[in-house]
C-alpha cells in the first residue's frame, strides 16, 4: 500500500511540474511577444483625436461636441488609464460611449471608469464571453457588464456627431471589429500592426486563428477611403502610406 502511495505521489508531482513548466515557458514567450509592442506616449494625435499610452497599449479617445468623449477600446489597468486621462484634463466620467474592437483583458481592463458610458462591440464577440467560445483552451475573456450593444458586420451608428461604421475583422478573436470613424480614421483593434510604417499582422502566438487574420487583414489593407490607421498595440499611420 505504501508502495502505491509512493509512485502515486511522483506521479502527481511529475504532473504539477510539468503544469508549472508549461506556464512558466507561457509567461516568458508572453513576455518576449510583449516587448515587441511599441504603443505610443499620451497626447493629442489630432484633430479630435487623443491618445492614452497604458501598460502596453494605447486608448483612443475622440472628442465630438454633441456625444463628449467616445473612447475606443478601455485598457488594461485602471489606475494608469484614469492617471494618464488626468494628464489630458479628460474625467473618465465625461465619457458617453465605449467602443470595444473585442474583449481581451488588455483592452476591457479599464471598463469599470466609464461606468456611465454606453458600451459597443461586435455580436460576433459575444460569443468570446458567454462561454461558448475559448481563448485559449477553456479559459473564455469576461467581461464586467451586460447592457452592451452589439454591431452586426459593416454597420453603421451614429454617435453624436459621429459616424462610426463596425468592420468585421476575425481572427485574433473570433468577433474582432475594427470601427471606421467618418469614413477617414480607422482604429484596427488587434487585427493588424504596423512595421516601418506598413500594415502588418500581429505576432501569430496572440491569434485565435492566425489564417483568419491574414484574411481580416486584406479586409483592413482595402477599405476605400481612409486616411490614417490607428492600432492597438502600435500606433498609427497615415493608411496610404501603410497600404503601398
Ligand atoms: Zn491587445
Amino acid at each position: 500500500m505504501k508502495k502505491v502511495l509512493k509512485i502515486t505521489l511522483i506521479v502527481l508531482a511529475v504532473l504539477v511540474g510539468l503544469v508549472l513548466l508549461a506556464y512558466g515557458a507561457m509567461f516568458l514567450k508572453l513576455k518576449h511577444e510583449t516587448s515587441g509592442f511599441a504603443p505610443i506616449e499620451t497626447g493629442r494625435v489630432m484633430d479630435n483625436i487623443y491618445v492614452v499610452k497604458d501598460d502596453f497599449s494605447n486608448v483612443y479617445i475622440l472628442r465630438d461636441s454633441l456625444a463628449g468623449y467616445v473612447v475606443i477600446d478601455a485598457g488594461n489597468s485602471p489606475r494608469v488609464v484614469a492617471e494618464q486621462m488626468n494628464t489630458l484634463g479628460i474625467d473618465p466620467q465625461e465619457v458617453t460611449t465605449v467602443l470595444l474592437t473585442h474583449s481581451d483583458s488588455d483592452h476591457i481592463g479599464a471598463l469599470g471608469l466609464f461606468d456611465h458610458a454606453e458600451l459597443y462591440m461586435a455580436r460576433e464577440e459575444e460569443q468570446m464571453i458567454n462561454g461558448t467560445t475559448a481563448k485559449f483552451l477553456w479559459f473564455g475573456n469576461m467581461l464586467p457588464r451586460t447592457d452592451y450593444i452589439l454591431l452586426d458586420d459593416r454597420q453603421i451608428v451614429h454617435i453624436g456627431g459621429l459616424k462610426v461604421e463596425g468592420i468585421l475583422a476575425p481572427g485574433h478573436t473570433a468577433g474582432m471589429m475594427a470601427f471606421l470613424v467618418n469614413d477617414r480614421y480607422l482604429f484596427s483593434g488587434d487585427i493588424a500592426s504596423l512595421k516601418d510604417g506598413k500594415i502588418a499582422p500581429i505576432p501569430a502566438f496572440f491569434d485565435m486563428d492566425n489564417a483568419q487574420a491574414l484574411r481580416s487583414i486584406d479586409i483592413i489593407r482595402n477599405l476605400p477611403g481612409v486616411e490614417y490607421i490607428f492600432t492597438g498595440h502600435w500606433g498609427w499611420a497615415e493608411y496610404k502610406t501603410t497600404t503601398k
